[in-house]
């Protein structure tokens, strides 16, 4: 006989139950007790981009609900739509798009992508994907593989691919630097390092967020970097996928994170933003030159998922996308995000608890350390950032709490703040204004 427990649902966590959801509408969500909630989180897991309760999306999906949910053996006018206008947002020259049900399965797609392209290019050695420490790229076996997210991956580790990782940008704590006045792009040139040392006609993909997620919030490149990583692939014939899945869709103020740093990837990956949470929708888009090696070669890309593709997410997809460039949301990310960060600086940035502030748009990190001088960071056990977000939750707004870790078992604390591209300065200065109180309160 089972334990007989509160919830009969296999929670995450089993011994914090979180409080159950009534509904949402615009930025503010409420519990079922009746409290209400400025979500500065985007859902918790950086979905929401547009916002709860958009009419013009729910009509689109009681429409498409009424002509057809499901048909796996038939394409569909929204699967073919989007992919249209998806591949117009996207950079020049990434035209085709395979559609999945969430981040995870698109980074597997692009893996085996990836892998599948050398076949049809005729150099099928070329099967390793090179990965970076402090990364998530999604918990499925192969995703996590690519993954660095040491907390994340240290429980399934016999059953993990073997795949490299190469040090993180982590300018912060960089090891490198530490020993130089200036950046010398050594974590770049690591990416060279490890696709050297694994052979690189075994290598077919370096994988990497361009503005880290989960395991290190906010975490921002080095000027240069993505152009040297690029040069590095491009040696090598090794295709470089971006995992855009929390940082794409207009989060940072462009449409996608990549276009700040000035390279065109080969793969971009997509999930969360896409749908907004509406529905569960997550997107791969290609290269030409990755779509025509198939279309020259055996013409099959022999992968795919039951719900990938399915008309109701697809046209959910179609109309978040639609809305967020009527509304021109992805600028307004930008702006108000820009805001956002300024505003933690300025309330919390001086605290001698806060190591480092950075991010891009409506993405923003904050370190908590217990000692600024030398950046030692909390015990784990102390649970800091976890704190932070309920003392913050405390006083009615929601944000990202997140634990990392990396390749030596440094666990710091990093949280996020992430709020949907429609927040305003107001929603800002309230959620600052309950951030510096909960960094108070918790130091
Ligand atoms: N990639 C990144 C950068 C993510 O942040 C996540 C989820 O947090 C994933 C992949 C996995 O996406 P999903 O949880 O939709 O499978």
């Amino acid at each position: 006989m089972s334990t007989p427990t509160a919830s009969q649902v296999f929670h995450r966590d089993l011994t914090h139950p979180a409080p159950a959801v009534s509904h949402a509408s615009g930025v503010h969500v409420w519990d079922v007790e009746g409290n209400r909630y400025l979500d500065a989180s985007s859902g918790g897991n950086i979905v929401i981009s547009v916002g709860y309760g958009v009419q013009e999306i729910i009509d689109a999906m009681t429409e498409q609900a009424r002509r057809v949910s499901f048909c796996g053996q038939f394409t569909s006018e929204p699967q073919e739509q989007l992919a249209r206008e998806l591949a117009d947002f996207a950079p020049d020259g990434m035209d085709y798009v395979r559609f999945t049900s969430g981040g995870s399965e698109a980074n597997e797609t692009a893996i085996k992508l990836a892998r599948h392209y050398f076949v049809e290019s005729g150099k099928p050695s070329k099967h390793k994907i090179v990965g970076r420490w402090r990364s998530y790229h999604g918990n499925t076996l192969g995703a996590l593989s690519a993954t660095g997210h040491v907390m994340r991956r240290v429980g399934y580790a016999p059953m993990l691919l073997p795949f490299a990782h190469a040090a993180p940008p982590y300018r912060y704590r960089c090891t490198f630097c530490a020993r130089s006045d200036a950046c010398t792009l050594s974590c770049a040139d690591d990416v060279e390092r490890v696709i050297l040392n694994e052979g690189p006609e075994h290598v077919a993909a370096f994988i990497a967020e361009p503005v880290v997620g989960a395991a290190a919030m906010g975490m921002l490149p080095p000027e240069g970097y993505f152009e040297r990583v690029r040069e590095i692939c491009d040696r090598y014939d090794v295709l470089l996928i971006v995992d855009e899945v929390l940082s794409g869709m207009g989060r940072t103020g462009r449409n996608f994170a990549i276009e700040h740093f000035g390279v065109v990837p080969d793969l971009i990956t997509c999930g969360k933003g896409i749908s907004s949470g509406y529905s569960p929708l997550g997107a791969v888009i290609a290269r030409n030159e990755i779509y025509d090696a198939v279309a020259r070669g055996s013409g099959m890309f022999e992968h795919g998922f039951t719900y990938g593709g399915n008309p109701l997410s697809c046209a959910v997809g179609l109309a978040v996308l639609r809305h967020i460039q009527k509304h021109d949301l992805v600028s307004r990310a930008g702006e108000v995000g820009a805001y956002l960060l300024a505003e933690v600086e300025s309330a919390i940035g001086d605290h001698p608890l806060v190591g480092e502030i950075s991010g891009l748009g409506m993405l923003t990190g904050i370190e908590i350390v217990a000692d600024r001088a030398t950046k030692e960071p909390f015990p784990y056990e102390r649970g800091v950032s976890k704190r932070i977000a309920r003392a913050c939750q405390e006083r009615g707004v929601l944000i990202n709490p997140s634990f990392s870790g990396n390749a030596d078992g440094y666990r710091g604390d990093r949280f996020g703040i992430c709020p949907p591209y429609i927040f305003e300065r107001e929603h800002v200065d309230r959620t600052v204004a309950a951030l510096a109180a909960a960094v108070d309160e918790v130091a």
